[in-house]
């Protein structure tokens, strides 16, 4: 009789699950999520490692992972506490043989790992599998693979071509006896102390936790709306469901495996033809697999304020124009739609995320660590190594050589959000102004300004002059 713990972390899903496959050889499986309430108090850095856009998100993709499993003859345990106590203590209880679990790339997610496994008695099984390729899959030690983007994408593509995903489709082994009477209803927001998130008509996309909306978002996306095919001319667009494949806050918790989507992608091509939306959309997968090996060959390197540089020199300011930014009251529009729409809803696009952080770290000066601490704490689709991995690139700091990327943001604002339909959706207090000027409210006059409840912008950087007037 062999009895297995499964422990579910950022992989909250049924298919392509290298570890719940290895499960399905014992003859008594416990699924467990441990939730670890520390994750909702301050950080280091000030904000919360978890926010309450993606604690619902959560909590329903654990609703969706519990039903998945009864759907196969299982249940989903859900704990509160620290991994290292729930985990050692549940094995003895239930006299449990092993622990299987996914691997992950994050210093603070691997040192939970590692202290599970101290603390234990029995094997704790890693298995790979939130990534497109496992290690041992990697065509040089991980130690030489490329630092720079395009060079590890030429090396890694061909092989991504190879392997496919492992769909779930057998019963699961019974629960351990004792188990059933441990099974408690899933913690409510209310109850973490976090209260529920407003409904947001303009929100960009009604996300739901969970696989079945992962699957129905991967098939609505490629195959029956087909929002794939406009990709390449849609991807920097700021309002609506379709502009991106918006996949992310599923890839991110492991509702959605990153295999699944990219075999997906190839059969569609396979029937419809290779496209530049599809292809862009594939190099975008591509990079979320860089920044997770770039995590974990680095470690906690990435998070130093001058992360992987020698040589480079982040500021390190940290004042009010860094609560100003997080509050959408910098003055520049752009900035401040892209930053409220984050808070309200959890989400933003890639683009406004690009021009936000861009204006933390060149216009503001400030210490690039601490904006990317608000986005972990706020995102839906927060994952450490896209999240910190894409802040070290825009600040200069990470693996590759180029500096900084500094975005001029009035530019921005005119080429992407050109009858500022944007601003006026996030910004009510703009809705006033004629539409030439809400991305330009610190060029009104004093008495003009004086009614608006938005702050007034000090200093214009002398690079955005040649874009004050909407002409331009
Ligand atoms: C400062 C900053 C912080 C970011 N933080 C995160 C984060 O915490 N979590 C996260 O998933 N993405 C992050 N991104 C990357 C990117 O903005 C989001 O992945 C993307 O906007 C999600 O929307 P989508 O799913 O519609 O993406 P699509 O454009 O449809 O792309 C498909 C998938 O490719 C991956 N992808 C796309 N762009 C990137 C990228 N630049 N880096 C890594 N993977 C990418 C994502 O998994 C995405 O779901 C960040 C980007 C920046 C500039």
């Amino acid at each position: 009789m062999r009895r297995a713990l499964l422990w579910f972390k950022q992989d909250l899903r049924l298919d392509d699950h290298p570890a719940l496959q290895a499960a399905l050889q014992a003859d008594r499986l416990l699924p467990l999520y441990v939730f670890d309430p520390a994750l909702l108090r301050p950080s280091p850095l000030g904000p919360r490692r978890l926010g309450v856009h993606r604690a619902r998100f959560l909590l329903e993709s654990l609703a969706a992972l519990d039903a998945g499993l009864r759907q196969h003859g299982s249940r989903l345990l859900v704990v509160q506490g620290h991994a290292e106590l729930v985990i050692p203590t549940l094995v003895e209880h239930m006299n449990l043989d092993e622990v299987l679990t996914l691997d992950e790339v994050a210093p603070y997610e691997r040192a939970e790992i590692r202290r599970v496994r101290h603390a234990l008695g029995v094997p704790l099984a890693e298995l790979q599998g939130n990534g497109l390729l496992r290690e041992e899959e990697l065509p040089t030690p991980l130690a030489d693979l490329p630092s720079v983007f395009n060079q590890f994408r030429a090396l890694l593509e061909e092989r991504l071509n190879v392997f496919q995903p492992r769909a779930m489709t057998y019963a699961l082994p019974p629960l351990p006896s004792g188990a059933a009477s441990l099974m408690e209803a899933l913690p409510t927001l209310s109850r973490l102390g976090l209260g529920e998130p407003l409904g947001v008509p303009a929100t960009a996309f009604p996300f739901s936790g969970g696989e079945p909306a992962a699957l129905a978002r991967l098939r609505d996306y490629l195959w029956e709306s087909q929002g794939v095919h406009q990709y390449q001319d849609s991807r920097n667009d700021l309002i609506g469901s379709e502009y991106s494949s918006k996949l992310s806050p599923w890839l991110a918790n492991g509702s959605l495996s990153p295999r699944r989507v990219a075999a997906e992608l190839h059969r569609l091509e396979a029937q419809h033809g290779r496209s530049e939306s599809t292809q862009q959309l594939w190099m975008e997968l591509l990079w979320r697999e860089f920044f997770r090996w770039t995590l974990l060959r680095y470690g906690s390197a990435l998070f130093r304020a001058d992360g992987l540089k020698a040589t480079a020199r982040a500021p390190r300011n940290l004042d009010e124009r860094y609560l100003r930014w997080c509050n959408g009251r910098t003055g520049m529009p752009l900035v401040d739609a892209n930053m409220r729409e984050l808070v309200m809803t959890g989400w933003m696009s890639s683009r406004g995320r690009q021009v936000v952080a861009s204006y933390l770290v060149n216009d503001l000066q400030q210490d690039w660590r601490y904006g990317a601490a608000w986005f972990e704490e706020h995102l839906l689709d927060y994952d450490p190594a896209s999240n910190w991995g894409n802040w070290a690139y825009l600040a200069g700091v990470a693996s590759d050589p180029r500096r900084a990327r500094a975005f001029n943001a009035l530019r921005q604002a005119r080429q992407y959000d050109p009858d500022a339909a944007y601003v006026s959706l996030w910004l009510p207090e703009l809705r006033g102004l004629p539409v030439e000027q809400r991305h330009t409210p610190f060029m009104l006059s004093e008495p003009q300004f004086a009614g608006l409840d938005y702050p007034r912008l000090e200093t214009i950087p002398e690079n955005w002059k040649p874009y004050i007037s909407s002409a331009a």
